[in-house]
């Protein structure tokens, strides 16, 4: 039987790196210094650099199973995802955060069904979008609100890291969340003046978290999900 993960390997070794050869010695020279954190679902139907149009260098990306954020508990136990956020504030100070969920995402809908019995940790994670599931009849109207409810949740738990609240309230840190409609190509950014999603052919802004220093106030306060 081939290994057509081998002949993969060897296919970007031999044909794809020599034309980007002299970009990655560069990025290995200069070191990399990427002005974007994505935080972003593990849908394989999500490509960053496809969507947002960049290359080698320019993401930092997380990515988990429904672009979640733990909250920042102090407890510094195995938190892979808190973990790279403080480095890529801290050591990277990226310019901006963008939490990407998306359309059809596994991750929102198993909030709604049984997650196997067997799968602790991922039935412990996905507690962490609890708080945007609607009492209502899953539809997919519903899972779409609960999608971009758990964004806005997300981006309210990022505020609660204090190097990220510290450079937001400095303007040096702009938060954006975005719902990805995988079947349109379009990316819904959050607006939080309007509370809602917009998509980015209407947008007048690639997004803004739940506080932005030139607004008043999040819609509501702190709690600020779209209804
Ligand atoms: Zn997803």
């Amino acid at each position: 039987m081939p290994d057509e993960l081998l002949q993969r390997l060897r296919r970007f070794h031999d044909d794809y790196f020599p034309g980007v050869a002299a970009q990655f010695q560069n990025l290995v020279r200069d070191g990399q210094h990427p002005t974007i954190l994505f935080i972003g679902c593990s849908d394989s139907r999500i490509v960053p650099y496809l969507l947002t149009g960049t290359g080698p260098g320019e993401l930092f990306i997380i990515r988990n199973v429904g672009a979640f954020v733990p909250p920042y508990d102090g407890s510094a136990g195995y938190h892979g995802t808190a973990a790279a956020i403080e480095f890529a504030v801290l050591t990277l100070e990226v310019a901006h955060i963008i939490v990407c969920g998306h359309s059809h995402c596994g991750g929102i809908r198993a909030l709604y069904e049984e997650v196997p019995p067997e799968a602790i940790n991922l039935r412990a994670w996905l507690e962490l979008g609890r708080e945007a599931v609607l009492p209502v009849q899953v539809t997919e109207e519903a899972l779409c609100r609960t999608e971009q409810r758990a964004i806005v949740l997300q981006l309210e738990r990022l505020m609660g890291y204090p190097m990220v609240r510290g450079r937001v309230e400095a303007g040096r840190l702009a938060l954006h969340g975005w719902h990805y409609v995988l079947e349109d190509g379009e990316v819904h950014v959050f607006d939080v003046k309007s509370g809602g999603f917009v998509a980015a052919a209407q947008a007048l802004h690639s997004g803004t978290g739940p506080y932005h220093p030139f607004t008043d106030a999040s819609p509501g306060g702190s709690g600020g999900a779209p209804a």
